[in-house]
């Protein structure tokens, strides 16, 4: 809007005469202007109402609220003022409000009151100060500049805000932060933590160190990951495990930045945020001494299995020097004699003596077998061709021609189920005669030998009790071992070979082999075979 040139004069001459400039005189008659346009009462009314609400507004603030002069006097403070400096109004107004903050903060309190006259709007301080309690407070100070119609600073306003708590949080927070920097940055172990889009938001110094890469060069990356996996099987396997975020380390071997494959072991957590936090280490030491102990474990195995094979050498060469010196010695004794008077004996004598000469001669055969076969099973060269027969009919076979072979000393007697079995009847009919043929062996003549055949669910049990010698108790477990024989078995001959080959034979065939037996009241073998084992049912 503008005004006519003969009305600004006569403003201008209006206000001469009343020794006001235009703008004081405008001031005046627009109030003027008011109250001529509204009844005195009204208007008092409506202006103690607005002060109320303004006092009211200032009194129920929790905030401090205070208005001084350019020269620091106080002027206004409401009761949150007071309360927090402990002090009434009387004490307070007319008086500086220096007297209340840190001494050292003074100048920039009156630096702040420089800024206000030439710029009043609002700014905001954090100032620091005591309380009534002599605690150290902090309060955030919102001010501005309350001018008169000429622009001249009048008051200053304030409105502060304890804010110590917040700052002492901060503080704290502050503290931690330094705290676990300073683990992140000195601890010799890799730490990362990734943005819930897998992105690096922060890689501590060691990892830098150790796997070359920051994390702006991390993230420029097209595919970090398979730069530090370069196995797909590995880097899927590193995937999923970041991926699954359980408890616990796992080694990888991680690709450096320089190309240098290092063995390391991570750990992973997942944050609230979505956000998750890699941890790493270096093993290669870990791994070295792991390696070193392997090493040395496997020497040890070697070392032990080079012995035990000595050992067995050893028991080998006294078994067949002494099972070979005694039917050797009866053979040459025999072979002595008719030699020496042969057209003398009467032919009933030669064929008695031949005929010990051959059974010798057998006894010498048969351990050469058990030798062959021991050495057979030990180079898993055994040959296996199962057929499918009736079990019990086979058994009797087998029994008939030991007990020929027994010249009927002891009674053998077999009983049972009849059913089919699938197995290989070579291997089946070694297994038995060489039970029998113990139980024979270490029983007196005319005590009774039994086998009894038995069904069981899928499997056939095959017992050959006898009522012999028995075996002590404490040497039961290792008589399947070659060449293990009980003490109480050394006036018997024997290789301590047969039983080893029956347990690889029964185990060809998925089966099992046990022993229960009470020294000098007798022995039952119990033979357990599948009525078809797995693989070729
Ligand atoms: P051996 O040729 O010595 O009989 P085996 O391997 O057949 O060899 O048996 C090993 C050892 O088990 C025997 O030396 C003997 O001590 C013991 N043994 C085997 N069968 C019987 C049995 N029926 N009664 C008592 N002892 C037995």
């Amino acid at each position: 809007m503008k005004i006519s040139n003969e009305l600004a004069q006569q403003l201008r001459k209006q206000a001469e005469q009343d020794g006001l400039t235009v703008e004081e005189l405008l001031t005046v008659l627009l109030k003027d202007y008011a109250a001529a346009s509204k009844p005195a009462a009204e208007e008092s009314e409506a202006l103690r109402l607005s002060e109320a609400r303004l006092q009211g507004l200032l009194e129920s603030e929790i905030d401090l609220v205070c208005r001084y002069t350019p020269d620091t006097i106080l002027t206004f403070v409401n009761d949150a003022y007071c309360k927090h400096f402990g002090l009434t109004r009387a004490e307070l107004l007319g008086k500086s409000f220096l007297m209340l903050a840190d001494e050292a903060q003074h100048a920039a309190i009156r630096q702040r009151i420089e800024e206000v006259k030439q710029d009043p709007s609002s700014r905001v301080r954090v100032f620091g100060g005591v309380d009534l309690h002599d605690e150290q407070t902090w309060i955030q100070w919102i001010d501005y500049g309350i001018t008169d119609t000429k622009g001249s600073l009048i008051e200053i306003q304030a409105v502060g805000r304890n804010v110590t708590e917040l700052i002492n949080a901060q503080y704290d927070l502050l503290q931690q932060q330094e705290v676990l920097q300073t683990i992140f940055d000195s601890i010799p172990i890799m730490i990362a933590l990734f943005g819930s889009d897998g992105r690096f938001e922060y890689v501590n110094q060691h990892w830098v160190e150790v796997l070359g890469w920051g994390v702006d060069e991390m993230n420029a990356q097209t595919d970090m990951l398979s730069l530090f996996y370069p196995d797909p099987e590995v880097r899927r396997t590193a995937i999923s495990y970041m991926a699954a975020a359980e408890p616990g380390w796992r080694d990888f071997e991680v690709m450096t930045r320089s190309g240098k494959p290092i063995e390391t072991t991570w750990a992973n957590v997942r944050l609230s945020d979505g956000r998750s936090i890699g941890i790493g280490q270096v093993i290669t030491h870990r791994k070295e001494l792991e390696r070193q102990i392997l090493y040395a474990e496997q020497l040890e195995l070697e070392l032990r299995k080079e012995q035990e094979l000595m050992e067995v050498k050893e028991r080998f060469i006294s078994m067949v020097s002494h099972e070979y010196r005694t039917p050797l010695t009866v053979i040459n004794i025999y072979l002595d004699l008719l030699t020496r008077n042969l057209a003398h004996w009467p032919p009933n004598e030669l064929l008695d003596k031949l005929g010990k000469i051959r059974q010798q001669a057998e006894r010498m055969k048969v351990l050469l077998e058990d030798i062959l076969r021991f050495s057979k099973g030990r180079a898993g060269k055994t040959e296996f061709y199962p057929q499918t027969f009736l079990l019990l009919s086979f058994c009797k076979d087998v029994v008939e021609e030991m007990r020929s072979a027994d010249q009927d000393s002891h009674q053998i007697v077999v009983s049972g189920d009849e059913g089919i079995i699938y197995c290989d009847p070579k291997l089946l009919q070694h297994i038995l005669a060489n039970l029998i043929s113990n139980a024979l062996k270490y029983s007196a003549a005319g005590e009774i030998v039994t086998v009894n055949v038995r069904h069981q669910n899928e499997y056939w049990h095959i017992a050959v009790k006898d009522q012999g010698i028995g075996i002590p108790a404490d040497e039961i477990d290792t008589l399947f071992e070659p060449f293990a024989r009980a003490s109480n078995a050394q006036h018997h001959p024997g290789t301590g070979l047969g039983l080893v080959i029956v347990k690889e034979y029964v185990e060809q065939h998925q089966g099992q082999i046990w022993v229960e037996s009470v020294e000098n009241e007798g022995s039952t073998f119990v033979v357990e075979l599948p009525v078809a084992p797995a693989e070729v049912s």
